[in-house]
């Protein structure tokens, strides 16, 4: 078998999930973000083991994304959308039972037209300008919208990875100021906004990275796990080149492995005579340009040379990657390709 295997471990997703829901008063619910495939880690298998642990409100970027999830929870959860109700939702909405969060003046018109009496949040930009009503767009149509009773009022804020950062309470401050007596249940806070506080926690939180392991959750328990296979090794003499470009020189005759994986694997391009990959506990240097399908790595120093290395796992997480290489976990996460076997360990039957 030549693919490299990606291990997720499911009970480690649901005990991050546990582990910031305790970070919260008991009155605050905990729900889970779950877009992009569960940041690339199989929305169908995540987001059951999300609900197992007791998860009920969930969040995806765009509607279709809810297609999987309906399937995959069944009625009752609650499925929310950020992107709201855009034209030609409204069937998914209907059909699935979704709860967009609502962004406009134009999407609460087409939602409050189109589905009357059907449930729905609102998006208010409390300073990131990026999705959501401004506090003058609001103001205008806030009584109206109130009175059509949305599930939620929620925000987002845009430097919560940065606990000192003067942005957090500013933008504290404006979500206050838009949504203080309304009496709606409020949700502002993703994983930077759970660790920042119980000012920033009100009744709704909506964690997604910190449940798949990593920054700004620092307790996180790791999920991800990625082993390649060696498929051929080589005596490389001092002199010689390895690699598209010629970009690696061996300066002593040094043993490269090539291992089964590359950048159509999510493996990027940057960690080209950057990264490492690891044998146990020994790094193995990326050497020349990871290409489609393959990485060429040093591994000289081992006394034996194992039939696989690990790209992410004890040593290495998807932090760690992304420093190396200037990036977030996220992009690391949501990278990882589609041709490894997925093996998921925990949670409930598949
Ligand atoms: C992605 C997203 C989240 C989750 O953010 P994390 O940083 O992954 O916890 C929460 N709310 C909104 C609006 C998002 O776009």
């Amino acid at each position: 078998m030549s693919s490299g295997i990606l291990s997720i471990d499911l009970d480690a997703i649901a005990a991050n999930w546990r582990a910031l829901d305790r970070m919260t008063d008991p009155a605050t619910q905990t729900g889970a973000v779950v877009k992009a495939d569960a940041y690339g880690l199989g929305i169908d298998r995540v987001a059951k083991a999300l609900a197992k642990a007791g998860a009920r409100r969930f969040f995806v970027a765009v509607a279709e994304e809810a297609v999987a999830l309906r399937r995959a929870l069944g009625p009752g959860p609650q499925v929310c959308v950020f992107s709201g109700h855009m034209a030609g939702d409204t069937g998914l909405i209907r059909d699935l039972d979704l709860t967009p969060m609502l962004n406009s003046i134009d999407q609460l018109t087409r939602h409050l037209e189109s589905l009357p009496g059907h449930p729905f949040g609102i998006q208010l930009d409390s300073g990131m300008n990026r999705l959501g009503l401004e506090p003058l767009e609001w103001q205008a149509v806030a009584e109206l919208a109130l009175s059509a009773g949305p599930e939620m009022l929620i925000s987002h804020l845009a430097c919560a990875d940065e606990p000192d950062h003067p942005m957090n309470p500013r933008q504290l401050e404006v979500f206050r100021a838009m949504t203080d007596g309304t009496g709606v249940p409020r949700s502002l806070s993703a994983t930077g906004g759970v660790l920042l506080g119980p000012d920033y926690h009100f009744e709704l939180t909506r964690p997604g990275i910190g449940l798949y392991g990593a920054r700004p959750f620092a307790k996180a328990r790791p999920v991800v796990h990625l082993t390649l296979p060696v498929i051929q090794l080589r005596d490389v003499d001092a002199g010689e080149t390895v690699g598209y470009g010629n970009s690696w020189t061996a300066e002593r005759d040094t043993v490269v492995a090539t291992v089964a994986a590359g950048y159509a694997d999510g493996i990027t391009r940057h960690l080209s005579n950057a990264g490492q990959l690891w044998a146990g506990d020994s790094p193995c240097p990326i050497l020349g340009r990871v290409s489609m399908d393959l990485i060429t790595v040093d591994v000289s120093h081992l006394a034996e040379v194992p039939a696989t290395l690990d790209l992410l796992g004890p040593h290495q997480g998807v932090d760690d990657i992304a420093d190396t290489v200037g990036t977030i976990g996220y992009e690391v996460l949501t990278n990882l390709g589609h041709r490894y076997l997925r093996r998921y360990s925990g949670g409930p039957a598949a």
